[in-house]
């Protein structure tokens, strides 16, 4: 299939990928505890393995265009009550899983998995382990913020099988990301990026939005990422919500007066839906 075709194939309206089930599936109705487990037990097989989504809700500071499950606190005082938490639901599916789960894949998402300290991914990672055997042909992997991750977050994670990170770069503009208000450079991502390599991991991914205010043709971070100092293995397009940016942020948090160009016209078609649950601490 040619690439115009694949473009108008995909050129469509869907639910934000970053829940599964995706919210329209959702029930409102409380669900029993009993058809809870049940559910799980039926989908659980022994020798299938298992792939745990780990969600990490914290960033420091909001971006405008976010519409992901997260708070917004400077206060690293929530890692270890939230780490805690975790390890006390893994807890209850393991008192009610049919067998010793195999753990295939593992992915931290967010948020900021990397707002936590290494230490407590650490903690985190150790406490899923405990009871769990792990797959030889293992899939690992997180997101990275490039202003708070750090070597140690590599060194660690890499240690307990990570090889996989996707870092968070969007644009590269500093007055787009000014814009978006997220505060990175690019000398951040390109360190990331040369850590990441180092220590070994395989796949280093970077996350790009396409969509922003001020972006054009020629000044695309895809262009950039590919020409510039730095390049990653793959990039990911995220097609920017419209509907995020005006009517979900608090007011006030997105500068008003841009507009979309006609590189953007997507935009204006597109119903995107929200899932995210935005709320400034
Ligand atoms: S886009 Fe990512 S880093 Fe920014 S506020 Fe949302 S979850 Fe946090």
């Amino acid at each position: 299939m040619t690439n115009s075709l694949l473009l108008q194939k995909y050129n469509t309206p869907v639910p934000r990928y970053t829940s599964y089930p995706t919210v329209p599936y959702w029930d409102e109705k409380l669900v029993a505890e009993k058809a809870w487990i049940a559910h799980f037990q039926d989908a659980f097989q022994v020798d299938r393995g298992i792939s745990l989504y780990i969600h990490l809700p914290y960033c420091e500071k909001l971006c405008t265009y976010c519409g992901c499950n997260k708070r917004i606190t400077k206060n690293h005082g929530v890692e270890q009550p939230y780490i805690a938490s975790l390890l006390k639901e893994w807890d209850l599916y393991l008192k009610n899983l049919p067998g010793r789960p195999l753990i295939k894949a593992l992915h931290l998402g967010g948020g900021t998995p990397t707002f936590f300290h290494p230490d407590q991914l650490d903690t985190l990672i150790r406490g899923i382990f405990k009871h769990a055997d792990i797959a030889s042909d293992v899939d690992f992997g997180f997101e990275a913020h490039p202003s708070s991750t750090t070597r140690q977050h590599l060194e660690t994670l890499h240690n307990l099988g990570f090889r996989r990170i996707s870092v968070g770069v969007q644009d590269f503009a500093p007055e787009i990301l000014e814009i978006i208000n997220r505060q990175q450079t690019e000398e951040e991502v390109q360190q990331v990026t040369e850590w990441a390599r180092e220590l070994g991991y395989t796949s280093v991914n970077y996350d790009l939005i396409f969509g922003l205010p001020l972006q054009t043709p020629r000044a695309h971070p895809r262009h950039h990422a590919q020409t510039g100092t730095v390049a990653p293995r793959s990039h990911r397009f995220l097609q920017l919500c419209a509907r995020t940016l005006d009517q979900t942020q608090p007011k006030g948090l997105f500068r008003s007066g841009f507009t979309f160009g006609p590189s953007q016209t997507g935009l204006v078609r597109t119903r995107p839906r929200f899932t995210g649950r935005d709320r400034l601490r």
